[in-house]
């Protein structure tokens, strides 16, 4: 995900026609409701990331207010459509029968015949569907409404498998964070800490919708473990899903939850999404900027370090900022991995990696996996996905010569971050890998960043 505020999924809720709150049952469900105060109608506004959980949707008329929150009590998030002008989604929202004109051309002219099988580093798909309520079925399981990921597209664009964040969201809070990532410049205030006990509750609703993920999908989607159960699911042709952290706010003191969570499926955590957490700090969304921006991890951060070590829970560095990264980097004995972050040379924002942490992942047999979101594509760090895909290639280009052809994946920020035209959500995965054949990569290379880089990493990191 992206930056402060997050992401409203009102685009959801209107395409399926909802106007009133969605709840799953009397008590703790994720609902939907409209009414509450979402600043001026038809405002933008950014998700709970900062950039990340921004979603370009319309608000459409009648469908003004909603509020995400979990439990029947109180909004946790408000998140609301952003409307740039600068960004335009509509095509992104179409079924694979209604691409847009030049998309339609380029998926026409690609080999189809041979889909090279992603594995992404980084989605936010699970709280897209928690805060679809009632909804998350036609969602989920048939892809209406939904902004980049869903079942069937994934398996028609190739996408094989990958990390699915759980991200928790803040609760709203007046203040300046109303500012948009298609400004020239800007500098995006940080939410506040999360306390614990929320965090937890949340944390718990998100698992349960991670089950639920699996437990309808005919067969088609399988929680993994394991590199064996990924490699395992890709070969059946199953879509295999990582459950991944990003902020480890449900995670106390005594470190005993992280137990607890390992125990259900969690293989990865990020000790911070952005906003600030007992373990360390991360980086603001700003731009220009570079990661440099505070203090290293917290004595409690490296006491997460060295029981995921023991775990052999990965841990993401993407989100930290450069201080911490270095302090995972002197005491952490598995491979460094930023799951979605992108060159600083090429995109001066503060969630890019500087080459030297480009290198320290290439040392230590890491991976950085490239994020398709637009602000850190784009030179200008702007949110505005009408380009071309010339900067994918040059942060990929960077990349692969400062951190080398085993240390590059993919990790798109699907649901989390408005994405380049010309890919949009999962049915672009074709077009991504149609931009490497461009670049004169090889077969075999492609096939690394698409998926053998990051299983590798994973195998070394968990074991077989
Ligand atoms: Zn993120």
């Amino acid at each position: 995900m992206n930056p402060p505020p997050r992401v409203a999924i009102f685009r959801i809720a209107a395409e399926i026609g909802q106007r009133h709150a969605i709840g799953q049952g009397e008590g703790q469900g994720l609902i939907l409701r409209r009414g509450h105060a979402m600043r001026k109608a038809g405002r933008d506004q950014r998700d709970g990331q900062g950039s990340k959980k921004r979603h370009p949707v319309q608000a459409e008329k009648g469908v003004d207010q909603h509020v995400v929150g979990i439990g029947p009590q109180r909004a946790l998030v408000n998140r609301s459509v952003r409307r740039s002008p600068l960004a335009p989604f509509p095509q992104k929202q179409k079924s694979a029968a209604s691409f847009p004109p030049r998309l339609c051309r380029n998926l026409r002219t690609l080999p189809m015949t041979k889909l090279v099988p992603v594995f992404d580093g980084h989605n936010d798909l699970v709280l897209k569907l928690a805060e679809a309520g009632a909804d998350r079925d036609k969602l989920w399981l048939e892809g209406k409404g939904a902004w980049h990921l869903d079942l069937p597209r994934m398996l028609k664009g190739g996408f094989a498998g990958g990390l699915f964040a759980i991200f928790l969201p803040s609760p709203h809070t007046d203040g300046p964070d109303d500012h948009p990532m298609s400004a020239p410049t800007y500098d995006l205030p940080l939410p506040a800490p999360l306390p614990l006990k929320e965090a937890q509750a949340m944390a718990v609703d998100l698992l349960g919708q991670l089950l639920w993920m699996e437990r309808v999908a005919g067969g088609r989607f399988r929680w993994c473990r394991s590199a064996g159960e990924i490699r395992k699911a890709m070969a059946e042709g199953v879509v295999a899903g990582v459950m991944h952290f990003e902020g480890a706010e449900a995670i106390g003191p005594n470190l005993d939850a992280l137990h607890v969570f390992h125990a259900m499926g969690l293989r990865s955590v990020g000790p911070v999404w952005s906003r600030p957490t007992i373990f360390g700090h991360g980086v603001p969304f700003r731009y220009p900027g570079t990661p440099d921006t505070g203090p290293g991890l917290t004595p409690l951060g490296k006491d997460l370090v060295r029981e995921c070590n023991k775990l052999r829970v990965m841990i993401d560095l993407s989100h930290l900022n450069e201080a911490g990264f270095f302090d995972v980097a002197k005491l952490s004995d598995a491979p460094l991995v930023a799951t979605h972050s992108n060159a600083h040379a090429m995109t001066t924002s503060t969630r890019n990696l500087t080459d030297d942490q480009l290198r320290a992942i290439a040392e230590s047999g890491g991976i950085a996996g490239l994020n398709l979101g637009a602000c850190f594509l784009r030179p200008d760090g702007r949110e505005n996905t009408d380009m071309t895909l010339e900067p994918v290639k040059q942060h990929i280009g960077h990349m692969l010569k400062v951190a080398g052809e085993d240390c590059v994946g993919i990790g798109s920020d699907y649901d989390g971050c408005p994405t380049p035209n010309p890919i949009g959500g999962a049915e672009g995965l074709p077009v991504l890998i149609e931009a490497m054949r461009e670049m004169g990569l090889g077969e075999a290379l492609i096939a690394k960043i698409a998926h053998g880089n990051w299983l590798r990493v994973l195998e070394r990191t968990w074991g077989a």
